[in-house]
């Protein structure tokens, strides 16, 4: 048979078809344990019934009108982003990618509002931020951008978790105008930063006036044990970009900002036919209801408490276990060595995990689990990893 999807993604000879909170069930109705929420999308799990409720009510109401006309949807999830962030205004597309394309774009304007000609954003080694031209060219991954030369210029990039080379740039180069972080880098590992690297990178940007933009599209709306994961840090950033499990599976993407930033993006400067339209912002607006209802950013850090005692009694001291880090449902298992087979290991006892950065066992569980789900997750990756390095 003619393959007619693009080869561009090598999947897994697996597919689901109905799910419920934290289950999935594949084709010959086998039940699975999703430890993986679709990449931190479905964090209120599988067919929530608030979330269903909303999109049926929705989709009797009304759909998409355009950014033409006032969205009042729209508006009141911008009032509560804004409420719940402290940021001043927000601006909606579909996606990661799309969310961050704003945030350069904002960057670029400020830099030539200032009079300079090549504004330059610092990104870091390690990042994703997502597979646009742009957002390519700002990840920190020489695969994702192998084959799609020339890059977008005007990105500088430094060793994460290192400020000393951010202050090197400062002295060094005069065109600055924003660093884009993310606040732990997912795909490059669930690398947690030193607790003072945000503050300091903040004092840095005050200092030089530049924009402090945080991708928080896979560490923000709970996952962290907070809203946000900045929000651990008592800093807040210029613009920050949301996506992922804003809309729990609907697509939906968010830059939000304060300050010079909130105001840049005048009329003709930027938009998206579909980028916050009724639906979207419904389910928005239900997803973050329901994570206030059922306080699940408190939830999210005491699982991640309970994922970092499970797995330091079951992995502390066995050789081949690099290092366990572990924010809220942010979870990553780093080993000695490349372990891409622990993902279909773990499907064939019916557990759905995920491989990143060659050999970072990665976790993000949807943030409605029990404690009898999490234990399960806990005990079946720790004996896979036993058996792996064994
Ligand atoms: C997933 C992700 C993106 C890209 O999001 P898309 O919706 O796939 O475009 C960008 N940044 C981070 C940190 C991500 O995790």
């Amino acid at each position: 048979m003619k393959n007619t999807l693009m080869p561009n993604y090598s999947r897994l000879p697996i597919s689901f078809i109905h799910g419920k909170g934290a289950q999935l069930w594949d084709d010959t109705e086998q039940v699975y344990l999703d430890a993986l929420s679709g990449i931190s999308v479905c964090n209120l799990g599988h067919a929530h019934p608030a979330i269903r409720d909303a999109i049926c009510e929705q989709a009797e109401t009304l759909l998409h009108t355009s950014n033409i006309y006032g969205i009042d949807k729209q508006q009141k999830l911008a009032d509560k982003l804004v409420a719940l962030s402290g940021m001043e205004t927000v601006f909606f597309a579909n996606s990661g990618a799309e969310a961050n394309e704003a945030a350069i774009k904002i960057a670029r304007l400020t830099g030539h509002q200032r009079g300079l000609s090549l504004p330059k954003i610092i990104v870091m080694e390690g990042s994703f931020h997502g597979r646009t031209l742009a957002t390519l060219s700002a990840t920190g991954n020489r695969k994702v951008q192998a084959g799609f030369e020339p890059l977008v210029q005007g990105f500088i990039r430094v060793a994460y978790n290192d400020i000393e080379a951010v202050e090197r740039v400062a002295k060094q180069e005069t065109d600055v105008v924003a660093i884009l972080v993310e606040p732990i880098q997912g795909e490059g590992g669930i690398q947690i930063p030193d607790a003072d690297y945000l503050p300091r990178l903040r004092a840095l940007c005050d200092q030089h006036n530049w924009l402090l933009m945080l991708d928080e599209i896979q560490t923000g709306i709970a996952r962290s044990g907070r809203w946000f994961e900045h929000q651990h840090h008592n800093i807040k950033p210029d613009v920050m970009t949301l996506a992922k499990a804003l809309g729990n599976g609907v697509p939906i993407g968010a830059c939000l900002a304060v300050g010079e930033a909130a105001s840049r993006l005048q009329p003709g400067t930027h938009g998206s036919t579909f980028g916050g339209n009724p639906l979207a912002c419904r389910v928005g607006l239900t997803v973050l209801d329901i994570i206030e209802q059922e306080n699940l950013c408190q939830r999210a850090a005491e699982l991640g408490a309970r994922f970092q005692q499970g797995f330091e009694q079951a992995l502390q001291d066995l050789p081949g276990v690099s290092e366990i880090r572990i924010k809220g449902l942010l979870i990553g298992i780093e080993l000695d060595k490349p372990c891409p087979e622990l993902v279909m290991q773990a499907l064939e006892q019916g557990l759905l995990i995920n491989v990143t950065a060659g050999q970072v066992i990665r976790l993000l569980p949807p943030l409605i689990i029990s404690d009898a789900q999490a234990d399960e997750m806990i005990k079946t990756v720790s004996a896979l990893i036993h058996d792996f390095l064994s």
